[in-house]
């Protein structure tokens, strides 16, 4: 099910201007999901079913205003694999655009190697820092999560990787340092995308966010210094490595 399209520019400059899909579904329930109505119920309105109906008037469409690339977001797209599938089985070769697949990187060995011939670049959110705030904030198995994120990532180093990590408020120490530290130290050469905009939707607006009160708020100022000095090191270590 597809629930918006749009042609973005917000993306990394490699990847944009994307044609953005999202769809409905995911493979997880974080607590401070932002898409969370059409991630619990992927059919409800405005949702469509994605088809190459749909999809092949939209792609001409996109494609004139100057797409460079087609990104699948979610939910996670992983969920709706078989359907993306058969969609692009449909493409015209003269209407091909490079694929981006935006995922949490929990994804099957089976699900790599089906999107293998299609995806050219993988847009990877790594979200957590230890496998205590997987359990708490997502309700997943966090060792289990660790192990299919980390070959995700070694499926797509060599093929076309962007990394991202969304920071979340009281989470800077547990999950941003070490994740950043992490991604610094085994993937130096991808850029890492550090995002700020966290805003506390969907699940926030509920009771279940008794459990993480701290999912709540906003970063705070000190958060977001801290967040952009976390940047701007990862971006000079980057750039030393390039440079050498
Ligand atoms: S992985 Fe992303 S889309 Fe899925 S529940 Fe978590 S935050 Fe929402």
């Amino acid at each position: 099910m597809v629930y918006r399209e749009l042609l973005s520019v917000g993306e990394e400059t490699v990847i944009s201007p994307t044609w953005r899909i999202d769809l409905g579904g995911c493979s997880l329930r974080c607590l401070f999901c932002s898409e969370w109505a059409q991630v619990v119920q992927p059919h409800a309105a405005p949702a469509l079913r994605f088809s190459a109906d749909w999809f092949l008037p939209h792609l001409y469409q996109r494609n004139k205003q100057g797409a460079r690339t087609i990104s699948f977001v979610g939910g996670d797209p992983t969920v709706s694999l078989v359907a993306v599938l058969e969609v692009l089985a449909q493409v015209p070769d003269d209407a091909w655009l490079p694929v981006v697949w935006h995922c949490n990187g929990w994804l099957s060995d089976e699900a790599r190697a089906l999107l293998a011939p299609v995806v050219e670049t993988w847009a990877v959110d790594v979200k957590f820092g230890n496998p205590q705030c997987a359990q708490r904030l997502a309700g997943v198995d966090g060792l289990k999560n660790d192990r299919e994120v980390t070959r995700t990532l070694e499926f797509a180093r060599s093929r076309g990787l962007l990394l991202r990590h969304l920071a979340l408020p009281g989470h800077l120490a547990c999950c941003t340092r070490p994740v950043v530290a992490k991604l610094r130290r085994d993937y130096p050469e991808i850029p890492l995308n550090l995002r700020s905009h966290y805003l506390p939707l969907g699940p926030a607006r509920t009771a279940s966010l008794a459990r993480v009160p701290e999912l709540k708020r906003l970063l705070s100022d000190v958060e977001m210094a801290e967040l952009v000095s976390l940047g701007a090191d990862a971006t000079a270590s980057k750039r030393q490595l390039e440079a050498k």
